[in-house]
């Protein structure tokens, strides 16, 4: 064996083994919360989708802090912000559920403003339409009595973010049947190397959302199909946003499980979060993800 020979293969044993050092999972995890406890969904089946979804990309270690039941004593819910990179809300007071004590919302407040990211997930935004900042960190929000005086309608309109000051409510959705995603900026790192159209599982299709709409870019739209009780419009689904030095990643997406089993949810929501927390993301497209004419699923 000459020596060059040898070189190529310690080269090469080199290469695998720092190939294998980069496929493990991070040294640090990053650290999440998911926060939980009132919902008029089923959060005790959702939350542990979540926390897969988000362990799976070996980069979260994800806890998960309930809330007390409607009506409970919230004197010990204080969530330890600081321990964390990342709060996921699955939280909503709908229909007349629990707001958060003061001290918590402005420790959260404090959290997100000082870098802390914040994944903002299916009916988290219906949560709080009274509290000012929660609203300029998920841009727009649906029910709990919005209307006009919670900010305008924000929908795509011939190809750009328009907001509409059209007085009404907020917050609507048809039947759940697959839909189109039009992604909307394909630079952004969560949607850098997504197919710019893929079809989405059954789920509802938010629509009539309303809100400051402040430091919001639009990632990903569907049209609301007026055959199906929607409005005719290019409906906002995946947005990012920053609050002081936070930043924030709304998906309105994720019904149910069986939503939550979309390719295309799984992958969005796991880069999201992954920006939310680090500002970067570092995950590689899967080669599962749905094109424009098909949906593609996950066993959960
Ligand atoms: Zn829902």
């Amino acid at each position: 064996m000459t020596k060059a020979t040898t070189n190529v293969r310690v080269s090469f044993l080199l290469g695998a083994f720092l190939w294998i050092g980069q496929a493990a999972p991070a040294a640090t995890p990053v650290r999440a919360l998911i926060i939980d406890g009132q919902n008029n969904h089923d959060w005790k089946h959702t939350t542990p989708v979540l926390k897969q979804i988000l362990e799976d990309t070996k980069i979260f270690q994800v806890d998960v802090l309930t809330t007390p039941p409607k009506g409970g004593d919230f004197s010990n819910f204080k969530p330890e912000f600081d321990k964390y990179k990342l709060v996921i809300g699955n939280y909503n007071e709908f229909p007349a559920g629990d707001k958060w004590p003061e001290d918590v919302k402005s420790a959260f407040e404090q959290f997100i403003r000082n870098g802390g990211g914040f994944v903002s997930y299916h009916a988290a935004d219906n949560a709080f339409p009274e509290w000012k900042a929660y609203n300029l960190m998920i841009g727009i929000g649906g029910w709990m009595g919005r209307n006009e005086k919670s900010g305008p309608y924000w929908y795509f309109k011939d190809e750009k973010l328009t907001s509409d000051p059209t007085p009404g409510g907020a917050g609507n959705h048809g039947a759940r049947t697959p839909f189109l995603i039009v992604m909307r900026d394909a630079k952004h790192p969560i949607a850098k190397g997504l197919p710019a159209k893929w079809m989405h599982a059954p789920d509802e299709l938010y629509s009539k959302m309303r809100g400051p709409g402040e430091n919001m870019t639009v990632l990903g739209t569907a049209m609301s199909d007026p055959a199906n009780k929607g409005t005719g419009h290019d409906e906002p689904m995946l947005m990012v946003l920053t609050y002081g030095k936070g930043r924030i990643f709304h998906t309105t997406l994720g019904h149910d499980p069986a939503a939550m089993s979309c390719v295309g949810f799984i992958v969005t929501l796991q880069r999201g979060a992954e920006w939310a927390a680090t500002a970067k993301v570092t995950q590689k497209v899967p080669s599962d993800f749905p094109t424009a004419d098909k949906v593609s699923t996950r066993a959960q």
